[in-house]
Protein backbone atom coordinates (compact mmCIF):
# COMPACT_ATOMS: atom_id res chain seq x y z
CA UNK A 1 0.00 0.00 0.00
CA UNK A 2 2.90 2.27 -0.79
CA UNK A 3 1.24 4.49 -3.02
CA UNK A 4 -2.04 4.74 -0.34
CA UNK A 5 -0.60 7.47 1.78
CA UNK A 6 0.17 9.94 -1.07
CA UNK A 7 -3.58 8.73 -2.50
CA UNK A 8 -5.33 10.28 0.46
CA UNK A 9 -3.16 13.09 0.11
CA UNK A 10 -3.85 13.92 -3.33
CA UNK A 11 -7.79 13.34 -2.36
CA UNK A 12 -7.80 15.45 0.56
CA UNK A 13 -6.00 18.10 -1.73
CA UNK A 14 -8.23 17.93 -4.41
CA UNK A 15 -11.68 18.26 -2.07
CA UNK A 16 -9.97 20.99 -0.24
CA UNK A 17 -10.61 23.08 -3.27
CA UNK A 18 -13.61 21.82 -4.74
CA UNK A 19 -16.40 23.93 -5.54
CA UNK A 20 -19.13 21.98 -5.98
CA UNK A 21 -19.72 21.14 -2.23
CA UNK A 22 -23.69 20.30 -2.05
CA UNK A 23 -26.07 21.86 0.65
CA UNK A 24 -25.35 21.89 4.29
CA UNK A 25 -28.62 19.90 5.85
CA UNK A 26 -30.72 22.44 7.70
CA UNK A 27 -33.58 20.93 8.89
CA UNK A 28 -31.92 19.68 12.05
CA UNK A 29 -30.81 23.36 13.04
CA UNK A 30 -27.26 22.77 14.76
CA UNK A 31 -26.44 20.87 11.43
CA UNK A 32 -26.93 23.96 9.28
CA UNK A 33 -24.23 25.53 11.43
CA UNK A 34 -21.45 23.19 10.15
CA UNK A 35 -19.08 24.84 7.66
CA UNK A 36 -19.18 23.57 4.23
CA UNK A 37 -15.49 23.87 3.81
CA UNK A 38 -15.15 20.61 6.02
CA UNK A 39 -13.45 17.83 4.25
CA UNK A 40 -11.97 14.92 6.25
CA UNK A 41 -10.85 11.09 5.08
CA UNK A 42 -9.51 8.10 7.03
CA UNK A 43 -8.70 4.96 6.19
CA UNK A 44 -7.55 2.11 8.12
CA UNK A 45 -5.87 -1.01 6.90
CA UNK A 46 -5.98 -4.59 8.43
CA UNK A 47 -3.31 -4.23 10.48
CA UNK A 48 -4.53 -0.82 12.13
CA UNK A 49 -1.93 1.34 9.85
CA UNK A 50 -4.08 4.55 9.26
CA UNK A 51 -4.03 6.67 6.39
CA UNK A 52 -5.67 10.31 7.44
CA UNK A 53 -6.14 13.37 5.68
CA UNK A 54 -8.25 16.75 5.97
CA UNK A 55 -10.43 17.38 9.16
CA UNK A 56 -9.92 13.83 9.93
CA UNK A 57 -9.87 13.77 13.46
CA UNK A 58 -12.36 16.12 13.82
CA UNK A 59 -15.58 15.16 15.48
CA UNK A 60 -19.00 15.37 13.49
CA UNK A 61 -23.06 14.19 13.70
CA UNK A 62 -22.47 11.06 12.38
CA UNK A 63 -26.06 10.69 12.24
CA UNK A 64 -28.05 7.60 9.69
CA UNK A 65 -24.25 5.78 9.57
CA UNK A 66 -25.37 5.22 13.20
CA UNK A 67 -28.07 2.96 12.06
CA UNK A 68 -24.98 0.43 11.39
CA UNK A 69 -24.37 0.06 14.39
CA UNK A 70 -27.85 0.05 16.32
CA UNK A 71 -28.61 -2.82 13.32
CA UNK A 72 -25.39 -4.54 14.94
CA UNK A 73 -26.72 -4.94 18.26
CA UNK A 74 -30.22 -5.51 17.56
CA UNK A 75 -28.84 -8.49 15.58
CA UNK A 76 -27.03 -9.45 18.69
CA UNK A 77 -30.59 -8.89 20.54
CA UNK A 78 -33.14 -10.98 18.53
CA UNK A 79 -31.06 -12.63 15.75
CA UNK A 80 -33.02 -13.28 12.27
CA UNK A 81 -36.40 -12.57 13.95
CA UNK A 82 -35.70 -9.15 12.93
CA UNK A 83 -36.24 -9.41 9.93
CA UNK A 84 -40.47 -10.16 10.71
CA UNK A 85 -40.31 -6.61 11.20
CA UNK A 86 -37.83 -5.07 8.67
CA UNK A 87 -37.26 -5.65 5.02
CA UNK A 88 -34.43 -6.09 3.38
CA UNK A 89 -35.10 -4.75 -0.08
CA UNK A 90 -33.74 -1.27 -1.11
CA UNK A 91 -36.66 1.04 -1.11
CA UNK A 92 -36.26 3.34 -4.20
CA UNK A 93 -37.96 6.36 -1.64
CA UNK A 94 -36.19 9.47 0.20
CA UNK A 95 -34.46 7.83 3.70
CA UNK A 96 -37.44 9.76 5.14
CA UNK A 97 -40.38 8.66 3.03
CA UNK A 98 -43.38 7.41 4.51
CA UNK A 99 -45.37 6.08 1.47
CA UNK A 100 -44.08 2.59 1.45
CA UNK A 101 -45.73 2.08 4.86
CA UNK A 102 -49.44 2.17 4.04
CA UNK A 103 -49.12 -0.61 1.58
CA UNK A 104 -46.72 -2.47 3.39
CA UNK A 105 -48.80 -2.75 6.53
CA UNK A 106 -45.90 -0.89 8.58
CA UNK A 107 -43.14 -3.09 7.96
CA UNK A 108 -40.13 -0.94 6.61
CA UNK A 109 -38.76 -1.90 3.54
CA UNK A 110 -35.09 -2.02 5.26
CA UNK A 111 -33.24 -1.09 8.68
CA UNK A 112 -31.23 2.05 7.14
CA UNK A 113 -34.36 3.98 5.96
CA UNK A 114 -35.74 5.83 8.98
CA UNK A 115 -38.98 3.87 9.51
CA UNK A 116 -36.23 0.79 9.52
CA UNK A 117 -33.93 2.42 11.70
CA UNK A 118 -36.92 3.68 14.43
CA UNK A 119 -37.98 -0.14 14.50
CA UNK A 120 -34.10 -1.12 15.29
CA UNK A 121 -33.96 1.30 18.22
CA UNK A 122 -37.70 0.28 19.55
CA UNK A 123 -35.63 -3.73 19.43
CA UNK A 124 -32.85 -1.89 21.66
CA UNK A 125 -34.76 -0.61 24.32
CA UNK A 126 -36.18 -4.28 25.10
CA UNK A 127 -36.46 -4.50 28.47
CA UNK A 128 -34.99 -1.68 29.79
CA UNK A 129 -35.21 2.14 29.71
CA UNK A 130 -34.42 4.79 26.80
CA UNK A 131 -31.45 5.90 28.93
CA UNK A 132 -30.05 2.12 29.33
CA UNK A 133 -30.63 1.57 25.42
CA UNK A 134 -28.84 4.99 24.72
CA UNK A 135 -25.85 3.86 26.79
CA UNK A 136 -25.60 0.32 25.54
CA UNK A 137 -25.16 1.74 21.82
CA UNK A 138 -22.31 4.50 23.15
CA UNK A 139 -20.86 1.31 24.54
CA UNK A 140 -20.70 -0.61 21.79
CA UNK A 141 -19.62 2.13 19.57
CA UNK A 142 -16.36 2.97 22.06
CA UNK A 143 -15.44 -0.35 21.97
CA UNK A 144 -15.78 -0.90 18.56
CA UNK A 145 -13.52 2.27 18.13
CA UNK A 146 -11.46 1.41 21.25
CA UNK A 147 -11.69 5.20 22.51
CA UNK A 148 -14.14 6.24 25.49
CA UNK A 149 -13.89 9.97 24.30
CA UNK A 150 -16.85 9.23 21.79
CA UNK A 151 -19.97 10.98 23.17
CA UNK A 152 -23.44 11.76 22.16
CA UNK A 153 -24.13 15.60 21.31
CA UNK A 154 -26.83 16.03 23.40
CA UNK A 155 -27.91 18.98 21.79
CA UNK A 156 -28.41 17.48 18.03
CA UNK A 157 -30.75 14.93 19.92
CA UNK A 158 -32.48 17.90 21.29
CA UNK A 159 -32.88 19.43 18.13
CA UNK A 160 -33.89 16.27 16.64
CA UNK A 161 -36.61 15.61 19.33
CA UNK A 162 -37.89 19.07 18.90
CA UNK A 163 -37.89 19.32 14.65
CA UNK A 164 -38.47 15.70 14.09
CA UNK A 165 -42.20 15.78 13.01
CA UNK A 166 -41.62 13.51 10.03
CA UNK A 167 -39.73 10.43 12.22
CA UNK A 168 -42.82 10.97 14.92
CA UNK A 169 -45.30 10.29 11.55
CA UNK A 170 -42.95 7.15 10.65
CA UNK A 171 -43.00 5.86 14.49
CA UNK A 172 -46.83 6.71 15.51
CA UNK A 173 -47.80 5.00 11.54
CA UNK A 174 -45.60 1.83 12.67
CA UNK A 175 -47.16 1.58 16.05
CA UNK A 176 -50.68 1.57 14.31
CA UNK A 177 -49.96 -1.52 12.80
CA UNK A 178 -47.91 -3.16 15.80
CA UNK A 179 -44.78 -2.87 14.70
CA UNK A 180 -43.26 -0.75 17.61
CA UNK A 181 -44.03 -2.54 20.51
CA UNK A 182 -42.71 0.72 22.89
CA UNK A 183 -44.02 4.21 23.46
CA UNK A 184 -43.51 6.46 20.28
CA UNK A 185 -41.17 8.51 22.57
CA UNK A 186 -38.92 5.83 24.01
CA UNK A 187 -38.31 4.51 20.47
CA UNK A 188 -37.45 8.02 18.92
CA UNK A 189 -35.78 8.63 21.66
CA UNK A 190 -33.02 5.71 21.45
CA UNK A 191 -32.87 6.89 18.13
CA UNK A 192 -32.16 10.10 18.17
CA UNK A 193 -29.47 9.92 20.43
CA UNK A 194 -27.97 6.95 18.22
CA UNK A 195 -28.06 9.70 15.39
CA UNK A 196 -26.55 12.15 17.51
CA UNK A 197 -23.13 10.60 17.84
CA UNK A 198 -20.18 12.96 17.55
CA UNK A 199 -17.50 11.00 15.85
CA UNK A 200 -14.40 11.89 14.05
CA UNK A 201 -13.90 10.02 10.54
CA UNK A 202 -10.51 7.85 12.06
CA UNK A 203 -12.98 7.10 14.99
CA UNK A 204 -15.80 5.74 12.42
CA UNK A 205 -13.18 3.97 10.55
CA UNK A 206 -11.69 2.25 13.08
CA UNK A 207 -15.22 1.01 14.61
CA UNK A 208 -16.28 -0.23 11.25
CA UNK A 209 -13.24 -2.74 11.02
CA UNK A 210 -15.12 -5.84 11.68
CA UNK A 211 -17.48 -5.05 8.76
CA UNK A 212 -14.62 -5.83 6.49
CA UNK A 213 -12.49 -8.55 8.49
CA UNK A 214 -15.48 -10.97 8.79
CA UNK A 215 -16.82 -9.81 11.93
CA UNK A 216 -13.90 -9.58 14.02
CA UNK A 217 -11.49 -6.97 15.33
CA UNK A 218 -8.39 -7.76 13.23
CA UNK A 219 -6.07 -6.37 15.47
CA UNK A 220 -7.48 -8.12 18.62
CA UNK A 221 -9.10 -10.82 17.01
CA UNK A 222 -12.24 -10.30 19.32
CA UNK A 223 -15.42 -11.11 17.70
CA UNK A 224 -18.68 -8.83 17.10
CA UNK A 225 -20.65 -10.88 14.41
CA UNK A 226 -19.81 -14.00 12.60
CA UNK A 227 -18.71 -13.84 9.02
CA UNK A 228 -21.78 -14.37 7.52
CA UNK A 229 -23.63 -11.53 9.16
CA UNK A 230 -21.14 -9.24 8.91
CA UNK A 231 -21.36 -10.12 4.99
CA UNK A 232 -24.94 -9.48 5.49
CA UNK A 233 -24.42 -6.37 6.90
CA UNK A 234 -22.52 -5.34 4.00
CA UNK A 235 -24.64 -6.39 1.44
CA UNK A 236 -27.52 -4.26 3.54
CA UNK A 237 -25.20 -1.69 2.76
CA UNK A 238 -24.64 -1.82 -0.54
CA UNK A 239 -27.64 -1.75 -1.81
CA UNK A 240 -29.62 0.30 0.67
CA UNK A 241 -26.83 2.55 2.38
CA UNK A 242 -27.63 5.54 0.32
CA UNK A 243 -31.49 5.66 -0.26
CA UNK A 244 -32.52 6.07 -3.51
CA UNK A 245 -28.70 7.19 -4.53
CA UNK A 246 -28.00 3.21 -3.54
CA UNK A 247 -27.70 2.40 -7.23
CA UNK A 248 -25.50 5.74 -8.20
CA UNK A 249 -23.57 5.11 -4.84
CA UNK A 250 -22.43 1.27 -6.31
CA UNK A 251 -22.44 2.30 -9.93
CA UNK A 252 -19.48 4.97 -9.29
CA UNK A 253 -18.16 3.89 -5.85
CA UNK A 254 -18.58 -0.05 -5.65
CA UNK A 255 -17.78 -0.27 -2.18
CA UNK A 256 -20.77 -0.95 0.83
CA UNK A 257 -21.60 2.23 2.44
CA UNK A 258 -23.43 4.00 4.60
CA UNK A 259 -24.28 7.84 4.65
CA UNK A 260 -25.14 10.42 7.15
CA UNK A 261 -26.92 13.74 6.48
CA UNK A 262 -24.01 15.15 8.56
CA UNK A 263 -22.13 14.54 5.35
CA UNK A 264 -20.34 10.99 7.11
CA UNK A 265 -19.90 8.08 4.88
CA UNK A 266 -18.59 4.96 6.37
CA UNK A 267 -17.25 2.48 3.48
CA UNK A 268 -16.42 -0.66 3.93
CA UNK A 269 -13.54 -2.90 1.40
CA UNK A 270 -14.05 -6.35 2.46
CA UNK A 271 -10.77 -7.74 4.31
CA UNK A 272 -9.09 -4.50 3.12
CA UNK A 273 -9.78 -1.88 4.76
CA UNK A 274 -12.51 0.59 6.60
CA UNK A 275 -12.89 4.36 5.21
CA UNK A 276 -14.39 7.21 6.26
CA UNK A 277 -15.44 10.46 4.64
CA UNK A 278 -16.57 13.95 6.04
CA UNK A 279 -17.93 16.37 4.14
CA UNK A 280 -21.31 18.23 5.20
CA UNK A 281 -22.49 19.22 2.02
CA UNK A 282 -24.62 17.19 0.31
CA UNK A 283 -26.62 16.20 -2.90
CA UNK A 284 -30.36 16.36 -4.04
CA UNK A 285 -30.57 12.84 -2.02
CA UNK A 286 -28.75 13.85 1.46
CA UNK A 287 -26.10 12.08 0.85
CA UNK A 288 -22.21 13.78 1.17
CA UNK A 289 -21.34 14.92 -2.32
CA UNK A 290 -17.63 15.03 -1.85
CA UNK A 291 -17.51 12.17 0.67
CA UNK A 292 -19.16 10.21 -2.33
CA UNK A 293 -16.53 11.51 -5.02
CA UNK A 294 -13.80 11.17 -2.55
CA UNK A 295 -14.66 7.48 -2.06
CA UNK A 296 -15.22 7.30 -6.01
CA UNK A 297 -11.59 8.99 -6.41
CA UNK A 298 -9.93 6.12 -3.91
CA UNK A 299 -11.65 3.19 -4.65
CA UNK A 300 -10.66 3.65 -8.51
CA UNK A 301 -7.23 4.72 -7.82
CA UNK A 302 -6.47 1.60 -5.08
CA UNK A 303 -8.63 -0.65 -7.58
CA UNK A 304 -10.87 -1.21 -4.33
CA UNK A 305 -14.40 -1.59 -5.88
CA UNK A 306 -15.71 -5.26 -4.66
CA UNK A 307 -16.63 -5.95 -8.23
CA UNK A 308 -12.98 -5.53 -9.30
CA UNK A 309 -11.94 -8.77 -7.11
CA UNK A 310 -9.99 -10.73 -9.00
CA UNK A 311 -10.49 -14.83 -7.54
N1 LIG B 1 -31.48 11.86 12.28
C1 LIG B 1 -31.74 12.04 10.89
C2 LIG B 1 -33.24 11.96 10.65
O1 LIG B 1 -33.85 11.17 11.28
C3 LIG B 1 -31.00 10.99 10.13
C4 LIG B 1 -31.23 11.06 8.65
C5 LIG B 1 -30.01 10.74 7.84
O2 LIG B 1 -28.87 10.83 8.30
N2 LIG B 1 -30.22 10.40 6.60
O3 LIG B 1 -33.80 12.65 9.85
Amino acid sequence: MSNLAAIVADIAEEMRGASERGRVADYIPPLACVSPDRFGIAVVLADGTEYLGGDADEPFSIQSVSKVFSLTLALGLIGDGLWARVGREPSGSAFNSIVQLETEQGIPRNPFINAGAIVVADVLLGGGTPAEAIAGVLRFVRGLAGDERITIDASVAAAEQATGFRNFALANYMRSFGNLHHPVEQALGVYFHQCALAMSCRQLALAGRFLAHDGRDPVTGRCIVTPQRARRINALMMLCGHYDNSGEFAFRVGLPGKSGVGGGILAVVPGVATIAVWSPGLNAKGNSQLGALALERLATRMGWSVFEVKG
